[in-house]
């Protein structure tokens, strides 16, 4: 059925659809199709000669979670072909020295991409580092030129995680132009520039966060409800508007130590159209947008 068409059903006869499961968005298998497109992309560029885009990943301390993003980080560019040069710094590193090692690596015309893993130690400022970042390595795309350009609808290097929410609704045939969408969580990295990226693509859009008085009114109103505030099951499933998009970003360790996003998955699918599963959503879709933003950043120098 044509996604317009969807659309008309679950937006204006809802009920018909009340019991019907919702379409599960595989972020992991557009994820992997992406993977592929760059890895071919990448093999193009040495057949004719270039030499491979390369990424600088910065870990700084042993942060059990922050260990895992970078691994898999790193595993994406081995699989893709991207040279990743590892610098795994110890955690009482002095602010002085990282902006030295950042300095360096702006200045060295081989390395196409830099990215620091947050968290970082207290006695680093985080938004000071990201700002140190040649705004034309920032391929997480945190500097405030890069999100500025974003905000002014002419986006260069865009951060990851929204920006892979936006390709998986666009790799999954979802139409989201004219939908009421609302964020939760406005964080500089995730919810503000999701909100950027959702009104550049044509939504009307309300940013929820911590201090919001009726978070659960907000979301029964919308179409797309896009999770990102770490909270796990802060979304209950009998909020979700009969037929809406929902896309989790959440990413929570429970004790018994599995994984979880912010919205309650299980009965959430029984009302939503379509729903992005954790894991396997919107995560794969980070690191894919990552290794994207990583040959984009290398093309766009002109190398
Ligand atoms: P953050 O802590 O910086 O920001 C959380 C935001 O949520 C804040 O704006 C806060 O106001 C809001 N919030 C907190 N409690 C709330 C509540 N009860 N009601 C409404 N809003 C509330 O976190 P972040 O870095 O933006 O990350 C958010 C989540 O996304 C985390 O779980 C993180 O692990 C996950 N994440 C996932 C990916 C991915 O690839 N899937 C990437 C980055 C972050």
């Amino acid at each position: 059925m044509a996604n317009s068409l969807l659309k008309y059903y679950f937006f204006t006869c809802p009920s018909k659809y009340k019991s019907m499961s919702a379409q599960i968005i595989s972020g992991k298998a557009i994820a992997e199709d992406m993977l592929n497109g760059i890895k071919s992309r990448i093999s193009q560029r040495l057949s004719a000669g270039k030499r491979a885009p390369s990424l600088a990943v910065i870990l700084v301390g042993g942060d059990p979670a922050s260990s895992i993003y970078v691994r898999n980080k790193r595993l994406a560019c081995e699989k893709v072909g991207i040279n990743s040069i590892a610098y795994d710094l110890a955690s009482d590193i002095k602010e002085s020295e990282l902006f030295a090692l950042i300095q360096k690596l702006n200045e060295d015309d081989t390395i196409d991409g830099i990215l620091v893993q947050s968290p970082l130690p207290p006695q680093i400022d985080e938004k000071l580092i990201i700002e140190h970042i040649s705004a034309s390595k920032d391929v997480d795309g945190f500097h405030p030129y890069n999100i500025g350009r974003l905000a002014v609808r002419q986006p260069t290097l865009r951060s990851c995680t929204p920006f892979g929410v936006i390709k998986m609704l666009n790799s999954a045939n979802i139409n989201i132009k004219g939908l009421d969408a609302v964020v939760v969580g406005v964080s500089n990295h995730v919810g503000r520039p999701m909100a950027l990226e959702l009104l550049l693509a044509g939504c009307t859009v309300t940013c929820c966060h911590r201090h919001t008085k009726d978070l659960q009114g907000n979301i029964a109103r919308a179409d797309l409800v896009v999770a990102a505030a770490g909270k796990a099951g802060l979304i209950k499933g009998d909020w979700i508007k009969p037929g809406a998009i929902v896309v989790d970003i959440g990413i929570n360790r429970l004790d018994n130590g599995t994984i979880c996003g912010d919205v309650d998955f299980e009965t959430a699918k029984e009302r939503a159209g379509w729903i992005t599963p954790v894991p396997g959503g919107v995560g794969p879709m980070t690191v894919a947008t990552l290794m994207e933003n990583t040959l984009l950043a290398m093309e766009l120098r002109g190398v």
